[in-house]
């Protein structure tokens, strides 16, 4: 079964340092939850972890399946199975959504391994269904013109073409109407399974109310200051984050 670990990651942006040393360990099966304060690090752990060229990470370990995560590239991380549902999805004019889908697929796959085209749209249509997406966005160029709204369900999309290991989603709640929340979430629950662990990063604990959490995580000025169960994301929608600093004798 998957097994995700980060050990005393650091990763700075320009030379400033954001993370200041994240520990956690995902074992598949799991779901857990990032909340936190705005600009407190959440989406930079989620761009680190993926390889992503701006952050460098500059002290720490992470591994998935006991390969070395960070010794690989970007594409090679996405073909581990790693998989990052991003909080603002870019826009790539002249790549159509089903070319772009297929091409990520078939890297994940691997050579020799290619999905057949009739599988391939068989299995996009079934899902695009799930996902109550209209059948028109498969020829749209990826994310151009997208509502926030379609943008993320397009994200979700991916995710369950892909079956990923290690599934990261960066407020995949925000700009989500409760409908559209509802459907996004019944998306992910209908993938969790032993061998896929979860991490999602949420500012707000009402995607927590569809998607319950086994573990919630506090995460303040680049550390994970707290952890607890769905109850501490209760606690936290309820007063705020000022009880976690007065508790830990943070100063902002
Ligand atoms: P969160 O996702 O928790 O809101 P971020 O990880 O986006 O926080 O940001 C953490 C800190 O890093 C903030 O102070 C933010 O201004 C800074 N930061 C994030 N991305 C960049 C970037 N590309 N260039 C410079 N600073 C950045
Ligand atoms: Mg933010
Ligand atoms: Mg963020």
């Amino acid at each position: 079964s998957t097994q995700f670990e980060i050990r005393g990651l650091k990763a700075t942006i320009e030379d400033k340092e954001i993370l200041k040393g994240i520990d956690l360990k995902i074992n598949g099966g799991e779901v857990h939850a990032i909340m936190g304060p705005n600009g407190t690090g959440k989406s930079t752990l989620a761009s680190a972890l993926m390889g992503h060229p701006k952050y460098e990470v500059t002290e720490g370990e992470v591994s998935l399946n006991g390969e070395d995560v960070l010794e690989m590239g970007v594409d090679e991380r996405a073909r581990a199975g790693l998989f990052l549902a991003m909080q603002y999805p870019s826009e790539i004019t002249g790549v159509t959504n089903a070319d772009f889908l297929r091409s990520a697929i078939n890297a994940r796959r691997g050579e020799g391994n290619e999905i057949s085209l009739i599988k391939f749209v068989r299995q996009m249509e079934g899902k695009m269904k799930q996902l109550e997406m209209n059948p028109e966005f498969m020829h749209r160029y990826l994310n151009e013109g997208f509502s926030g709204g379609e943008k993320k369900r397009n994200e979700i999309l991916q995710m369950m073409l892909l079956e990923p290991k290690l599934v990261i989603l960066d407020e995949i709640d925000s700009g989500l109407d409760i409908d559209a929340l509802r459907i996004v979430a019944e998306g992910v629950n209908a993938m969790r399974a032993e061998d896929r662990g979860f991490l999602i990063i949420t500012h707000y604990q009402r995607l927590l109310n569809y998607i319950t959490p086994d573990y919630v995580h506090v995460m303040m000025q680049g550390r994970i200051v707290k952890s607890g169960g769905p109850e501490l994301a209760q606690r936290l929608e309820a007063e705020g984050y000022d009880w976690v600093k007065e508790e830990l004798g943070i100063v902002d």
